[in-house]
């Protein structure tokens, strides 16, 4: 459903990210790790558009990612994008959080976004807390809410971008279930994460970056037991 070929983005002189080439399947989770500053935000924010890119392709579902803002739009509505600091509008309830684009964007009668809503937040077992303000909520419950907005989206394709590392320890755990959950019922992922449990129980293949590069993509087994490139080793030997 994802295919990068030959991808390259400079911020003025920078370089920051390198022939960029990934292709991703249906129901593929991928996770992406490396050094702060290596471009994997960069690079998954070029996935939906909120990065343009200088050359090569990015193509969503085979549609073109370029300046065609249909296309823009088209992508939009099928990939997610789940943020390291949630970014739930806080003046707007967890459940109108949730509604918002299903009926601006969706044009989906209120009742029905209500139900889709609601439904999502059971899921994510946030029921009970439908209709307090993103500032009642602790960091682990806001980032189930704003998994739960994703959702009501129903994409095709999530991003995560450090999910849980902007939250207390004891709230990891109940962030990376839902994820869990998710990857385990076929959802496409790219996630990028430094949570390795999460990459070795779940990730089709994890990408390390370094220097706005791929410098090694293996499935989870290959990749911690024997990985090929020295900076691989350098950096899985600091965060493990
Ligand atoms: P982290 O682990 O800290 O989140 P990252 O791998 O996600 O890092 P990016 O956020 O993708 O890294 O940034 C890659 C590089 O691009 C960094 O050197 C950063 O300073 C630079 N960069 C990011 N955004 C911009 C911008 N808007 N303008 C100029 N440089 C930028
Ligand atoms: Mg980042």
């Amino acid at each position: 459903v994802i295919t990068v070929n030959k991808m390259n983005k400079w911020y003025g002189n920078f370089h920051v990210l390198q022939d960029i080439d990934l292709s991703v399947r249906k129901g593929e989770r991928i996770v992406i790790c490396g050094p702060s500053g290596s471009g994997k935000s960069t690079l998954i924010r070029t996935l939906n558009r909120l990065e343009t890119y200088q050359s090569g392709e990015v193509y969503v579902d085979s549609i073109l990612l370029g300046d065609d803002v249909k296309n823009i739009e088209a992508v939009r509505r099928e990939v997610c994008m789940v943020f390291q600091h949630f970014n739930l509008f806080p003046h707007m309830t967890v459940l109108e959080n949730l509604t918002l684009a299903p009926i601006w964007v969706r044009k989906m009668p209120k009742k029905q976004a209500n139900e889709l809503a609601m439904h999502y937040l059971e899921r994510v077992r946030i029921a009970e807390q439908a209709h307090k303000f993103p500032g009642q909520l602790s960091g682990g419950q806001q980032q189930r809410v704003a998994i739960a907005r994703s959702l009501c989206m129903q994409p095709k394709i999530m991003l995560f971008d450090e999910p849980t590392s902007a939250l207390d320890p004891e709230m990891v755990k109940e962030v990376l279930d839902v994820m869990v959950e998710l990857a385990k019922e076929g959802m496409t992922m790219l996630c990028v994460t430094h949570e390795m449990g999460f990459a070795k129980e779940v990730a089709d293949r994890v990408i390390f970056m370094d220097a706005g590069q791929i410098v090694e993509m293996a499935g989870p087994k290959e990749f911690f037991d024997n990985p090929k490139s020295d900076r691989t080793k350098l950096f899985l030997s600091q965060i493990l």
